[in-house]
């Protein structure tokens, strides 16, 4: 038996009729960059999220570059930015040209530790990120009331988590701004690279909507320079008939992960499991297991894979200790929670469509992985 880590086709067997038909019509109208197609998507995209803004974008890393360019801080200013998290949190900030301060996690689940938020936070701190990781929200009261007091801004990453709730509200309605991505993957994917800006302001919105485009309001109007980020009309299209299964979609990863804690916690009870922070509706991007140091994580995912199971890490090493930020000079220690989640974690396949046959199988495998790695004492 193989088991991908994901399996996009599943939902595409479900849309490519209505898709079709859609896609019929874009072919008649010939309007391939914004345009109604895309209009129609942000705002249907903007009712599902609650917010009243919705601006689409090239990708995710793009939405936050944008995101962060709208608040307009000066080049010394920094964003509180999670250790533990995809390259792009963090990149979206650099690229607009502001500085990262890096936040470690919190042991249990993953998520912005907002005490070390505080701790870490400098005189020149303007606005912190939470990345709602794996598919739930960061703890959204603390990082509210911390940036209150603060007075900083909070742009949220919401890229893991579309119709992820807390507290019954949407994430990416608790901050100035939020960004998204719709790289295929993501609960919400296009057939390509798509994201968004979020956000209940609509001086924000505009600002986001020049910096897309060339930073023209009109025609051979450039008042300031932009981009070139835009959402193209055939992911809209595709994003649109998505979004009518999305709550469907994420109703059946949230099945799976039952499923899974039940079953992982009675055949491989060694294992950490992942759980929902109270008051969160997850809606499982990830399902992202811990494994315990003894049994050598790295062996358990090669013995996963040897057995056809498609296993990740989400993620190997933490942001701040990449290549890529060695000038921030961060050295091993500096971020113990998001270092021991690096070493420890290994993602399941989860997706919709995952049968139980499927999950009965990767819990097979990772018994037996786990029974031939124990390090002997
Ligand atoms: C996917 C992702 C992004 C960026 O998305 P792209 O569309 O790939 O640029 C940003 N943040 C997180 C947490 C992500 O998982």
């Amino acid at each position: 038996m193989k088991v991908p880590f994901v399996d996009l086709s599943l939902q595409h067997s479900q849309i490519s009729d209505e898709l079709n038909l859609r896609l019929g019509e874009l072919f008649r109208e010939q309007s391939w960059v914004l345009g109604p197609e895309v209009s129609r998507f942000e705002g249907e995209f903007a009712r599902y999220m609650n917010v009243s803004e919705c601006v689409g974008v090239a990708n995710g890393t793009d939405a936050l570059e944008l995101a962060v360019r709208a608040l307009s801080l000066e080049p010394e200013e920094e964003v509180l930015v999670p250790a533990n998290s995809f390259i792009a949190s963090a990149a979206g900030v650099l690229r607009a040209g502001a500085r990262v301060r890096f936040v470690d996690c919190d042991p249990e689940h993953g998520l912005l530790d907002v005490e070390d938020a505080r701790r870490r936070a400098t005189a020149r701190t303007r606005a912190v990120m939470p990345v709602h990781l794996y598919g739930q929200a960061a703890p959204m009261e603390s990082v509210l009331a911390l940036a209150k007091e603060k007075g900083w801004f909070v742009l949220e990453d919401a890229a893991q988590a579309q119709g992820a709730r807390r507290g019954g509200a949407s994430v990416g309605t608790f901050g100035d701004l939020a960004a998204t991505s719709f790289y295929p993957g993501k609960n919400l994917g296009a057939y390509g690279d798509g994201g968004a800006v979020l956000t209940r302001s609509r001086g924000l919105a505009e600002k986001v909507r020049l910096l897309r485009n060339h930073g023209s309001p009109a025609k051979y109007a450039h008042p300031e320079l932009g981009f070139n980020s835009r959402l193209d009309s055939l992911q809209a299209a595709v994003l649109s008939v998505k979004l009518t299964r999305l709550e469907a979609w994420n109703a059946q990863r949230r099945a799976c992960a039952e499923r899974y804690r039940e079953q992982l916690a009675a055949r491989c009870p060694e294992l950490g499991l992942p759980s929902a922070l109270p008051g969160n509706e997850h809606v499982w991007h990830l399902f992202v297991i811990r494994v315990p140091a003894r049994f050598g994580r790295d062996r358990v995912l090669a013995e996963l894979q040897r057995r056809g199971v498609g296993a990740g890490i989400h993620y190997p090493v933490p942001i701040p200790l990449q290549g890529a930020f060695a000038s921030y000079g961060h050295r091993a220690g500096d971020f113990p929670a998001a270092e021991s989640m690096a070493r420890e974690q290994l993602s399941l396949p989860l997706f919709p469509g995952l049968t139980e046959e499927q999950q009965d199988y990767v819990v097979r495998s990772l018994r037996a992985a786990l029974d031939g790695s124990e390090a002997p004492s």
